[in-house]
Formats: C-alpha cells, structure tokens, sequence
C-alpha cells in the first residue's frame, strides 16, 4: 500500500518526451483524431532538449533530401556500411520531402544555410553561426513552440514536469505508464498506445559506461543533459530488442570544453583533426583522421583516457581546412579560450604540451612520407583519403590542441520496425508501444559510425508512429476516448 497521492490521466495515444519525436507523433496522431497527452519530464516553458538546441538542418546522411527515394537510401546505406535496416532507410527516404512539407504546414519555415544541396532545409531563424547556446527565439526553439502551439489549438497538450519511469502493461500489450510528478505525487496513464520519444542514452553516465567508454565523464555532454536512456531502460523491461548501442553522434571539441561552456557546441575542431593527424599521450596515431570529425570522436571515446589525445597539425592546415565553415575552428576557436600550443618545430612543440619528443616526431615523419608516397592507406592505423584530404604537417609553426570527443546523441537504440512499432527480441512488434527519434536504432551506427540525421530521424519515425496508432485505433474499431485529467 502507497499513501502518495496517484494523479490519473486516460487517453488514446501517451507520449514520453517533447522534442521533436515526441511533437511530431503526438500533432501527426491529433489530427487524425486521437487524443494525445505529452508526459514531458521537464519543468521549464521552454525546456531545454536536444530539439531545442539543434542546429537545425533537415538533411540525410549529409546530403540533400529532394533526390529519389532509392538514391537517398542507398546513400544511407553507404554511410552505414549496409548496417542500417533496410526498411528504416527506405521510410526515412521516403518520407523525408513529406516531412518538411508537413512541419511547414505546421506553420515551420525553413531557409537556405549554405551553399551545399543539404543546406536547402535549414530552420529559421537560424542558430549556426554563434558561440555558445543563444536559441532563445532561433531555429529549434520556435520550431517546438508552434508545434505546441498547434497540438493545444487541436485538443492535444504536453504536461511538464511529468516523468516517467515505466510502462505497464496488460499481457502482451502495452497500455500505458507511470511516472512521477513530484517527490510526493505519482502518476498513472491509461492509453490505447504508448510512443518513448525521450531522446537517447547520451547523458546517463551508467549507460554510456556499458556501452560506450570506460570513462563517461571525459566526454563533453554537446547536448541538452536530457537523454537519461529512460525509455531505452522502459522498453527492455518489457522485452524490446536493441541494436548496437556502441556508437554516437558528436564531434571532435576542443578539451577546455569539459569546463568551458563558450566551447561546445561550436566551434568543433573536426577540420584541424581530420587534416592533420590525432594522437595518444604516447604520441601515436590511433585513428582513420580520413574518416572525419564524427568516427574521430567515437575513436576518441574508446581511448583508456577519451581526454588525452591531441590534434596535431601545421600552420598550412591552420590557415586553410581550420578557416572552412561558419565558426571555424581558426579564428573562432581560440577566442573561445581553447588552448593550442605553438611552436616553430615538432621537438619543441612536444615538449610545450608534454608529448614524448621521439615518438612524436617519427610519427609525422611517417604520415609526411606516406603521403608523399600515396601510400596513406598502409600507415597504422590507415589513413583514408577518400572522404578527407590529409595535409602534409611540414610548414611552421606546428601546433597541438588537446581534444576530447563531444557527444551529442546516442545512434543506437531502441529496436523498431518501419512504422516505429516497438519490436521484441523475437522481431515482433510489441503491441501498443511505439518509439521515436533519438531514443531508436537501427539507421545510423555501423564500424565508421554513419551518421544519418537526428532531426529527420526524429520527424519521421515520429510521425510514423502517430499514423500507425490511429490506424490501429481504427481498425480496433475504438472510439476516440475523451481525455480525462483527475487530479488526485
Ligand atoms: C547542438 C546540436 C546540434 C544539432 N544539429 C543538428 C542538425 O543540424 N541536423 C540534424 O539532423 N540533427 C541535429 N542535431 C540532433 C537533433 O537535434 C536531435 O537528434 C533531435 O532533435 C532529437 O529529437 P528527439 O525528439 O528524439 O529528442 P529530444 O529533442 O532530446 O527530446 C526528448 C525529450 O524527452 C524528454 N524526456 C527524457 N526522459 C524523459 C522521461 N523519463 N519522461 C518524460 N520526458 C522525458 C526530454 O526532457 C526531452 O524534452 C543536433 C543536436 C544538437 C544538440
């Protein structure tokens, strides 16, 4: 026996989580006539989530969203090494242009960002090109407030402060939740189905240390401190498969970003890393720099210690890949206080950031002659050159920046079909329980950690979701039921 007061709620479609996933199931389910309450763990009007902070552009797999279906999802399964589930990248293909179409009939607007076809779908106003995170009134902020807008002007809402712990269950089917809403009040929600959208693992350091480095606090949290891995936690106690869990999204940030707040989540030092060379503290490579910022920050998180590598480049890779893109690393990096030691050759250097000398200076030496010799493919570990050109480090002054991998979410998770159905270890959809963006897997991951896109990811799953549980509602034949708030 409980004496804590039980708050109860009844409706068609609950859903765990308001950040896009979550908005995007609950606007899509309230249009076709569901009653839909959001549980949002968050107090705050405009809690903070990775929505919010996002960056804003609505691309896949780095590319541009108005190719056909196959050549997107084939280009999804390229950057995944084949390891995305085929029907996943076929539905976030598909459903990409629909996507954008439907959040600008939401009253959304998107702008151009740059000059590359996967700028074209940027929010606006945009949040890029600043220092630090000022998106009150920018991109993802305004995004998430007409989307609350329009779900409360159709019948929907999203209650605060409301978290949830588990789901419950009746049988095989899922029909609601619990959570809490204050140290001394309890709630229960009764619903036709449950959509987890709370937004990955990438902030709970127990989670992070199963399945992704030894040492999670070494890793800068580049994200909203919102993706506790709750719904993963929900979903596989009541039997949901998981997929590979091991990789992230994130990239390469300078190290004073575990104390300084001006570092993350721009300016990233991907450009420098990537042109250059990335080494241990005994001076050694230990990553395909070829493979870019993303594969370099989940390298970085697998290193004993993710923060004690440093990016290693000269002063021709300073002054060109470090000045490419809005808030590149070089000016804007440095202002932001990351430190960068300098000097005029590699013995020195080495001794100015504490990096064995020898071990250093062979190391270049090697990549130099290496790529002199078009032989970069056959240094330990190899270097590509496919995707990232390398640099030769020949030109003084010669430079060291400490990095450490900024994690901005987790790509493995939850298991779901393409309708983001819920499945079981077994591969069948668990009745009743659907899950969405950031918190699922199956789309991105693979041995050089493809990224896909956070934001389609979470639009489109999500809005799977809400279509597939009001034609579910349908086909049961249930009358929508009215949404009852008792308070206790
Ligand atoms: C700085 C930054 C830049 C980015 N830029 C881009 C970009 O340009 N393009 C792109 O495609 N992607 C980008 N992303 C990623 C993208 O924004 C996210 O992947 C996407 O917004 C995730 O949406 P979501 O709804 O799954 O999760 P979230 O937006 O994080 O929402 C999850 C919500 O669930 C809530 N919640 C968590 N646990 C509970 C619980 N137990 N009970 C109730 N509520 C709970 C959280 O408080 C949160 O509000 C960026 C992300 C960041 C941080």
């Amino acid at each position: 026996m409980t004496d804590e007061p039980i708050r109860r709620y009844t409706c068609d479609l609950a859903i765990i989580g308001a950040g896009l996933a979550g908005l995007a199931s609950a606007l899509r389910a309230t249009e076709l006539g569901l009653r839909v309450l959001v549980f949002e763990k968050n107090i705050e009007q405009q809690y903070l989530c990775n929505s919010r902070l996002t960056g804003g552009i609505f691309h896949l797999a780095l590319s541009s969203i108005e190719d056909s279906a196959q050549v997107i999802a084939s280009r999804i399964q390229a950057v995944t090494d084949n390891t995305a589930q085929q029907d996943l990248s076929q539905a976030v293909a598909q459903d990409a242009l629909r996507l954008v179409r439907w959040l600008e009939q939401q009253g959304i607007r998107f702008m151009r960002s740059g000059p590359e076809p996967w700028h074209t779908f940027t929010l606006s106003p945009p949040s890029l090109p600043q220092i630090g995170r000022n998106w009150s009134g920018r991109a993802g902020d305004v995004m998430l407030r007409t989307l609350e807008q329009r779900l409360t002007q159709l019948g929907g809402q999203i209650l605060r402060g409301h978290q949830t712990e588990s789901l419950t269950m009746d049988g095989q089917r899922c029909t609601g939740l619990r959570g809490v809403l204050s140290p001394d009040t309890v709630f229960q929600v009764q619903a036709t189905a449950v959509v987890i959208a709370d937004g990955g693992f990438q902030a709970s350091m127990s989670e992070l240390k199963k399945h992704i480095t030894s040492q999670p606090e070494q890793l800068c949290q580049r994200n909203a401190k919102t993706g506790m891995g709750d719904g993963l936690r929900m979903a596989q106690h009541v039997g949901a498969a998981v997929t590979e869990l091991d990789q992230f999204y994130g990239h390469v940030l300078s190290r004073d970003a575990l104390h300084n707040d001006n570092l993350w989540p721009y300016p990233w030092a991907d450009e420098l890393a990537r042109s250059g060379i990335v080494v241990n503290p005994a001076g050694r490579r230990f990553a395909d720099e070829g493979l870019g910022g993303v594969f370099i920050a989940n390298q970085l998180a697998k290193l004993p210690n993710p923060s004690s590598a440093f990016a290693i480049f000269d002063h021709a890779i300073w002054e060109g890949p470090g000045t490419l893109r809005t808030l590149s690393a070089n000016p804007f990096i440095q202002r932001a206080g990351a430190t960068i030691y300098q000097a005029d050759t590699l013995e020195a250097l080495a001794s100015e950031c504490g990096l064995p000398a020898q071990e250093l200076v062979a190391e270049v030496l090697q990549f130099n002659e290496a790529l002199k010799r078009k032989q970069t493919e056959s240094l330990q570990p190899p270097r590509s050159s496919g995707k990232f050109i390398p640099w030769p480090i020949m030109q003084a002054p010669f430079y060291a920046m400490p990095i450490v991998a900024g994690i901005t979410y987790t790509m493995g998770g939850i298991r779901i079909d393409k309708d983001s159905r819920v499945l079981d270890t077994a591969g069948q959809p668990i009745a009743g329980c659907y899950a969405a963006g950031s918190c699922t897997g199956g789309l991105e991951g693979g041995p050089r950690a493809g990224y896909t896109g956070g934001l389609m990811k979470a639009g489109i799953t999500g809005l799977r979701a809400g279509e597939h549980a009001a034609r579910q509602l349908a086909l049961r034949n249930t009358s929508p039921t009215n949404i009852r708030l008792e308070p206790a």
